[in-house]
C-alpha cells in the first residue's frame, strides 16, 4: 500500500472519533473463550423483540424484492393513533440515531450551538460536528439531576438546538414536567428543543413527561423515540420523532428516500400494538431495578436512582479494574469514561438470571482476594 493519500477530508470531522459502542457477545466468547457471555451493555431488552413483531417480519419476507414504503405511512398512522397526534406530527426514521443527523443537518449551520447536557448520549455532539457547529456544555448537578438555570444561562443568540435527553442516558434521572414546562417557556421563540425519551416506558416517577403534550401544544419541540429499547428491535434500526409539521417538513428534505426498510416498518407497526410484551418487558425492569438497588446497597456501591433500565453505579478508583474482572468472567458493562465518569458502571438490567450473575461476580470480585487484574 501507498504511504499517503492526499485527499483530505473536511476540516469540521478532523477530531471525530468513530462511536465506540458496547462490545458485542460473539467478539468476547472469541476473545475469551467463554461459552456463556451476558451483554449488560447497550439497554437492549434482555426478552427480545415483540413475538408480534418477529411474527410480521416473517410474513414480510418474501416482498423484500420491493422498495419499502418512503412515507413509511402505514406506521406513521399506528403511531399517530397511539399517540394521539395527526400523522403529520410523526416521522419515522434508520433508529433514533439517524433522526439526531437528520435535525442537525437540517437545522444547523456551521458556528451555531447546541446546548447539551453533560453527561449524557454522545449522538448529539457528534451531529453537531459533522455540521461544525459548535457544542455548549450545560454539566447537570453533582447528583446527576438536571439543573435548568443552568440550561437557560447557557443560551446565546448562537443557540439553535437544546438537547434534554429523559430519562438521561447514562445517568437514568429525568427533567421533571415542570421544569421542561419553565425551559420551554424560556427560550428565544427560534431555539429547537430535541427531547430525547428513548427510555420513556421505564419512567414511573408522577413528574414525569415524555414531551408528548408540549408538542400537542404547539411548542417547538422535538421527541425522539426508538424501537431498539423496549420494543426489543435495535438490530433492524428503527426509531421516530414527534414535533409540529413544519418541523418534521424541514427534516423530510433532508431523509433519503428509502431510510427505513420494509421489516423495520412491518414489525414496529406490529410492536406498538403488542401491549403485553411492553408490559412484561416494563415489569422485569421495575422489580429487577429494585433487587439491583438492595443487592448494591448490601455491597456498600452507591448509585444513582434510575427511572430508566440501566443503572449508574460508582464504584471508585477500582472501577477499570472492577470493569476488567466483570469482562474477565463474560459478563459485559459500561465503563463510565466514554462520559467523563472513569469512577462509574453503567449496567444495563437483565432478566433475573442473568442479574444474578452479574451481582454474584460482582460480590467475589469486591471480596478483594478475588481482584487479580
Ligand atoms: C439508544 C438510544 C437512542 C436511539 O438509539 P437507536 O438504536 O439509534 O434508535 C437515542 N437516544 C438515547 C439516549 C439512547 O440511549
Amino acid at each position: 500500500m501507498r504511504e499517503n493519500i492526499e485527499v483530505r477530508a473536511r476540516k469540521a470531522i478532523e477530531q471525530l472519533k468513530p462511536y465506540s459502542p458496547g462490545k458485542p457477545i460473539w467478539e468476547v466468547q472469541r476473545e475469551l473463550g467463554l461459552e456463556r457471555v451476558i451483554k449488560l451493555a447497550s439497554n437492549e431488552n434482555p426478552l427480545g423483540p415483540s413475538p408480534k413483531a418477529v411474527e410480521a417480519m416473517q410474513a414480510a419476507l418474501t416482498e423484500l424484492h420491493r422498495y419499502p414504503d418512503a412515507q413509511t405511512l402505514d406506521l406513521k398512522q399506528t403511531l399517530a393513533t397511539h399517540y394521539d397526534l395527526s400523522p403529520e406530527q410523526v416521522l419515522v426514521t434508520n433508529g433514533g440515531d439517524e433522526l439526531i443527523t437528520l435535525v442537525s443537518e437540517a437545522f444547523l449551520e456551521a458556528d451555531d450551538e447546541i446546548i447539551v447536557p453533560s453527561p449524557t448520549f454522545s449522538e448529539y455532539a457528534f451531529g453537531a460536528q459533522i455540521m461544525d457547529a459548535k457544542i455548549v456544555v450545560a454539566h447537570l448537578k453533582a447528583d446527576f439531576q438536571y439543573d435548568s438555570e443552568a440550561i437557560l444561562t447557557a443560551v446565546t443568540d448562537r443557540t439553535k438546538i437544546v438537547y434534554l435527553c429523559s430519562p438521561n442516558n447514562p445517568t437514568g434521572t429525568f427533567l421533571p414536567r415542570t421544569e421542561l414546562k419553565h425551559i420551554l417557556d424560556s427560550l428565544p421563540e427560534q431555539v429547537l428543543v430535541v427531547l430525547d425519551a428513548a427510555y420513556s416506558h421505564y419512567a414511573t416517577d408522577e413528574h414525569y413527561s415524555d414531551g408528548t403534550e408540549f408538542v400537542r401544544a404547539g411548542y417547538p419541540l422535538l421527541i425522539l423515540r426508538t424501537f431498539s429499547k423496549i420494543y426489543g428491535l435495535a438490530g433492524i434500526r428503527i426509531g421516530f420523532g414527534i414535533a409540529h409539521p413544519s418541523i418534521i417538513q424541514n427534516i423530510l428534505k433532508v431523509k433519503e428516500p428509502f431510510n427505513v426498510n420494509a421489516l423495520a416498518q412491518t414489525a414496529a407497526a406490529a410492536a406498538v400494538g403488542d401491549a403485553e410484551h411492553v408490559q412484561r418487558s416494563q415489569t422485569l425492569v421495575f422489580a429487577e431495578r429494585e433487587r439491583f438497588y438492595k443487592a448494591l446497597e448490601t455491597l456498600g456501591c452507591s448509585f444513582t436512582v434510575s427511572m430508566s433500565n440501566f443503572v449508574l453505579v460508582e464504584m471508585g478508583e477500582k472501577s477499570a479494574v472492577i470493569y476488567e474482572e466483570l469482562m474477565a468472567r463474560g459478563i459485559i458493562v459500561r465503563h463510565g469514561k466514554t462520559w467523563g465518569l472513569p469512577h462509574h458502571l453503567r449496567i444495563t438490567i437483565g432478566t433475573p438470571d442473568e442479574n444474578e450473575c452479574f451481582l454474584k461476580a460482582l460480590s467475589d470480585i469486591l471480596d478483594t482476594g478475588n481482584m487479580h487484574a
